[in-house]
């Protein structure tokens, strides 16, 4: 039997996570199931940002980067990410996006393994990851390539050409989740780096990179992370990479002496070579506003919840819209699942905006999928149950099939 809203409420009530939903701004009537596309608003980020843009800008002028402290910002960012990814605070740096991290961190792991010429992915990652290695190996000229793989290959496909192994931990179609510590063991065995994209992880479970012996990670601020549309991404570098860690994006933040305006670039020790240019304080201002929404958040518990959220929407969708055409794409258990489930509909593009018409926002990824996501910090175990609901009478009146609902718009 599939649980009742009754049995939701009860959950909701027994939520230890429940409160941390007043901190965000939800507006009355939607169901709001992108947070692993673009998190919620913190209730406390628009003051922020006046407060930085009419305080600090507007009266500090440039005296604020030393008196609002807007040039240490984004380390002080950094060391309040490093425990959601199980990392040192001087492992990781905020700056650029997650497409740029990439490109510094795979041009420096060939750096680090020279006489290897292979980047290692899985065939199906994220399109930026897979283009950014496609733009640095074109660069690096014909020695170079990107080698795509099943997922189910990638330990099997490491070998003594291979530089990096670069893998998203969640991946962002079905939410199926590598076993982080096997597959860095099974690159680091052939003597290949491993490099994890977090996008989908940070702020939806625990993240163990120091645990799991990881070399390299980017991610991004502004899914789990509700760090605000385009937010600063982050990256990280094992500690013991950082004497032979050198990125080639050699902006002068990235310098030993920046304001010593030296002729020549001398990388500063450290993480802190890994920045490029003068960070975005506004946006970087908005990025802490997420970041501390997890202060104080067990992130077992969050594990817990988000488990939970995915196995009853899971029961909930198969009960209520049973015949309707949907077929399961996300891992059953949920232990190999990250934070969201997705379906596939034949006509799943009209289907998540028939939801959206009616609250329900989710996303919709080509060719057939249609994709929930599932934020723990401030969704409600009912709205599971009212948005299974919605996906129930959206498929059994065929409400997709108005003509408003299959005009494709630029972002899906
Ligand atoms: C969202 C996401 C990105 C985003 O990259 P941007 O540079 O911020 O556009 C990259 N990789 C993965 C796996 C993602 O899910």
């Amino acid at each position: 039997m599939p649980p009742t809203r009754d049995d939701l409420a009860r959950l909701d009530a027994e939520d230890p996570l429940a409160p941390r939903r007043a901190d965000f701004v939800l507006p009355d009537g939607v169901i709001y199931l992108d947070g692993n596309s673009l998190g919620a608003l913190p209730r406390l980020t628009p003051a922020r940002l006046a407060k930085v843009a009419t305080r600090e800008w507007g009266e500090g002028l440039i005296r604020s980067w030393n008196q609002a402290g807007w040039i240490d910002l984004g380390r002080r960012i950094a060391a309040k990410i490093a425990p959601l990814i199980g990392a040192r605070a001087d492992e990781v740096a905020v700056a650029d996006s997650t497409s740029v991290n990439l490109f510094k961190l795979l041009s420096a792991a060939l750096r680090m393994r020279p006489g290897r010429h292979a980047i290692l992915t899985q065939a199906d990652n994220f399109p930026t990851d897979i283009y950014i290695a496609e733009g640095l190996v074109g660069q690096l000229g014909p020695a170079y390539r990107l080698q795509r793989v099943a997922a189910a290959e990638i330990a099997a496909a490491v070998d003594e050409d291979t530089a990096v192994v670069m893998l998203t931990h969640v991946d962002y179609r079905t939410g199926a989740l590598h076993d982080m510590a096997a597959v860095t063991r099974a690159a680091q065995a052939k003597g290949a780096l491993m490099l994890w994209d977090l996008s989908h992880s940070a702020g939806a479970l625990p993240v163990d990179l120091g645990g799991a012996g990881a070399d390299l990670a980017v991610g991004c601020g502004y899914k789990y992370l509700n760090g605000g549309p385009g937010a600063p991404a982050y990256l990280y570098v094992a500690a013991r990479h950082h004497a032979g860690f050198r990125q080639p994006l050699s902006g002068w933040l990235g310098h030993a002496d920046p304001f010593a305006f030296e002729g020549g670039y001398r990388p500063a020790a450290g993480i802190a070579s890994a920045i490029c240019g003068t960070p975005p304080i506004l946006a970087l201002a908005a990025l802490e506003c997420g970041i501390d929404g997890f202060a104080g958040v067990d992130l077992g518990a969050l594990r817990a919840k988000s488990m939970r959220m995915g196995d009853l929407f899971i029961a909930l969708v198969e009960e209520l819209c049973a015949g309707q055409g949907l077929t399961l794409a996300s891992p059953r258990d949920a232990e190999r699942r990250g934070s969201q489930v997705s379906f596939r509909h034949r006509e799943g593009y009209a289907v998540m905006q028939a939801l959206i018409a009616r609250g329900v926002i989710g996303d919709f990824r080509a060719p057939d999928l249609i994709r929930f996501g599932f934020a723990p910090l401030y969704l409600r175990f009912i709205d599971l149950w009212d948005a299974a609901e919605a996906l129930r009478d959206v498929l059994a009146s065929r409400d997709y099939d108005r003509p408003e609902h299959r005009r494709r718009a630029a972002v899906t």
